[in-house]
């Protein structure tokens, strides 16, 4: 069975690294806002060419507390790509804000800067683009449109640690971005984890205040806060992870070059990619018009594959009040990708497999 990924493997690699940074922990006795999330924060900032990061509880609150450290809230719009994974939209709603969503450019799969114009209305306050799959938004035009209506760029990063935009890594290419270290993310943690980097040092100040319980300094509230906070056990682990993530990225770019060199069924079409460098392949997904047979084929074939996602958000229970609502596009994606097995502990005698078994596939049989 070829795993679409083993995380067990992923961590297994720095297993001997892993525990001894566990032990420092527990030998330290010392859990929350100590050494290991400062030396965490500090390389991941690094890392993202950004003045500052901070660790927080998880990718949503991430999002979540930018938003609200922003002072964005009831009445206030937020524009956000129609086919991303729901929490981006989620942490729109959480803060009482609206949020408007445009559709993707098929070739990228992320926000159409293209449409994002005539979303905007008087009440408009920021432009959240998703750097869906592990490939940056163009983000020239989004920064375009920003600047002439005066809003704010946030960018979910949770797909894309380490991705590029000519020359800049994610994290660094609007005014805040949000992390996810969920466990399968290109940098993951062994449980739920989240980040926060930004140049904007008031707003650095703010989110972390109000990660806190909404304080400055000890028993001192000056915000209504809640409590989200990274732990040392899963900073420790980040920090290691961290070490190896451009070499992870790279064997990740290796299989995805490897797909799309060798992949030539003409019913399954490979995503585009602006620039090969750059990408980060957090999925690498295909589309296909007869996904459903392709992927029980491959799974008769022990080839492990995900669909990244079935429902677009506007038809979730969830947002009910948009049931009737239409996005084409993003519709027409849900139903056709299929995310391959991408990891960097994928083998090439499976990559190759993979590609055999998608060259022979013929969608002829039916498949129960
Ligand atoms: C994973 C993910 C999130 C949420 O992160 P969590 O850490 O799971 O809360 C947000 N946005 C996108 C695009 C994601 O893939």
């Amino acid at each position: 069975m070829i795993r679409w990924l083993d995380l067990g493997k992923v961590n297994e690699r720095f297993r001997t690294e892993i525990d001894a940074r566990i032990k420092g922990v527990l030998d330290s006795g010392w859990y929350l806002q100590g050494k290991e999330n400062e030396s965490f924060c500090e390389h991941f900032a690094m890392f993202c060419g950004t003045k500052h990061a901070l660790g927080v509880a998880n990718g949503l609150e991430a999002l979540a507390l930018i938003i609200r450290a922003y002072g964005f809230g009831v009445g206030d719009e937020i524009i956000v790509p129609a086919n991303t994974f729901i929490a981006s939209i989620l942490a729109i709603s959480q803060n009482g804000c609206t949020p408007v969503l445009v559709e993707p450019d098929p070739a990228t799969y992320c926000i159409d800067p293209a449409r994002i114009e005539a979303a905007i209305t008087p009440h408009t306050k920021a432009i959240m683009v998703v750097h869906l799959y592990g490939q940056a938004t163009p983000m020239q035009q989004v920064e375009e449109v920003a600047q002439r209506h005066g809003l704010k760029v946030i960018e979910d990063a949770a797909q894309a640690h380490g991705a590029m935009y000519r020359g800049k890594r994610v994290g660094n290419l609007g005014d805040a971005a949000a992390f996810s270290f969920y466990p399968g993310k290109n940098l993951g943690a062994m449980g739920d984890a989240g980040g926060i980097t930004t140049n904007d040092t008031a707003l650095y100040e703010k989110v972390k205040a109000l990660a806190n319980y909404g304080s400055d300094y000890k028993y001192h509230h000056i915000y209504k806060g809640t409590n989200s906070r990274l732990d040392e056990l899963q900073a420790a682990v980040l920090d290691v992870r961290l070490s190896h993530l451009d070499a992870d990225n790279t064997r990740r770019r290796e299989v995805a070059h490897y797909y799309r060199q060798n992949i030539t069924n003409p019913l399954i079409s490979l995503p585009e990619v602006y620039d090969e460098e750059a990408h980060v392949w957090h999925v690498f997904a295909v589309r296909c018009k007869q996904r459903d047979n392709l992927q029980q084929y491959l799974k008769n074939h022990g080839i492990e594959t995900n669909i990244h996602y079935p429902t677009p958000p506007h038809k979730q229970g969830a947002y009910s009040e948009w049931a009737t609502r239409s996005y084409p596009i993003t519709e027409q994606i849900h139903r056709e990708v299929l995310s391959l097995p991408i990891s960097p502990v994928l083998t090439d005698d499976e990559v190759q497999e993979v590609i055999s078994a998608l060259n022979m596939w013929k969608c002829t049989e039916f498949l129960a």
